[in-house]
């Protein structure tokens, strides 16, 4: 698996390479996890592996029912091919319920149903900690013109629809999420995609019975299990079998 390709960027949880041909790229997914803007880091031995798998599986279920997205297929273990794209700086979180920042910012109890789902935007850069912003901070900087935003806001309910219908079905409660975008040139037009991945690593996944975490607050909470609640979410979501190493850890 060593070959001499170039790296394009590496990120904390993922490394992009050049892909075989243009406008594609490999999105090759690491075991380290980070928390609290890197902070606190960790190997944890398997979880690239895994959300590989759920990363590819949930977008071509979205890609399925018309979201478009930056997934092409998976090639191994921890890498798929993706359409190259201009990643818009920021990201985009859907929250159903409290929990994590809002629960902090507004004085909310951690498990309170929100009165509807809220969209919020971050700027993505790590020096400033990702800040929050609105639509003015959006437009005024260039980051997202009115229609993207428009665009970006209207798919963030659709996938919120779809995954928490999917992760419903299998006894999850999708308590929120974040996504980010990518633009891709045709012409001289652009329109916007879905990219970069949706794993338990960028969303709150709740047991529906328990409550229990099924995500990365069991790492930045150190509440341990880490790799076993990523295994299960993917067993829940019946993609277990194509990854039958992992769970003994023996995956590198
Ligand atoms: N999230 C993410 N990457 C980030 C920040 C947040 O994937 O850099 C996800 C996080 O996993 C959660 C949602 O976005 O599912 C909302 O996160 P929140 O703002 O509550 O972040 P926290 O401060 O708790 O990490």
């Amino acid at each position: 698996m060593t070959t001499r390709r170039k790296k394009i960027y590496e990120g904390k949880a993922k490394i992009l390479y050049e892909g075989p041909e243009p406008g594609t790229l490999i999105q090759y997914f690491k075991d380290d996890a980070t928390a609290f803007n890197a902070q606190k880091k960790a190997v944890l031995e398997g979880k690239g592996v895994i959300n590989n798998r759920i990363s590819e599986y949930i977008m071509t279920r979205l890609n399925s029912i018309g979201v478009q997205n930056h997934f092409i297929r998976r090639l191994n273990l921890r890498e798929q091919l993706i359409k190259e794209v201009e990643i818009v700086p920021l990201e985009v979180v859907v929250r159903n319920i409290a929990a994590g920042s809002i629960a902090t910012r507004l004085g909310l109890t951690e498990g309170q149903p929100l009165p509807r789902s809220i969209i919020e935007f971050y700027y993505k850069d790590d020096k400033l900690g990702d800040p929050m912003v609105s639509e003015e901070h959006i437009t005024a900087f260039n980051w997202a013109a009115t229609q993207e935003i428009d665009d970006m806001m209207a798919t963030a309910l659709r996938v919120n629809d779809y995954l928490s219908g999917l992760f419903s079905a299998v006894g999850i409660t999708l308590v929120d999420f974040k996504i980010e975008f990518g633009r891709v040139y045709e012409g001289d037009f652009s329109r916007i995609i879905l990219a970069d991945e949706i794993s338990p690593d960028s969303c709150r996944l709740w047991d529906a019975a328990t409550n229990e975490k099924l995500d990365k607050d069991r790492f930045r909470r150190d509440l341990g299990n880490v790799i076993e609640s990523y295994t299960e979410v993917a067993r829940r979501l019946g993609i277990m079998k194509e990854m039958p190493t992992v769970i003994q850890g023996g995956v590198h």
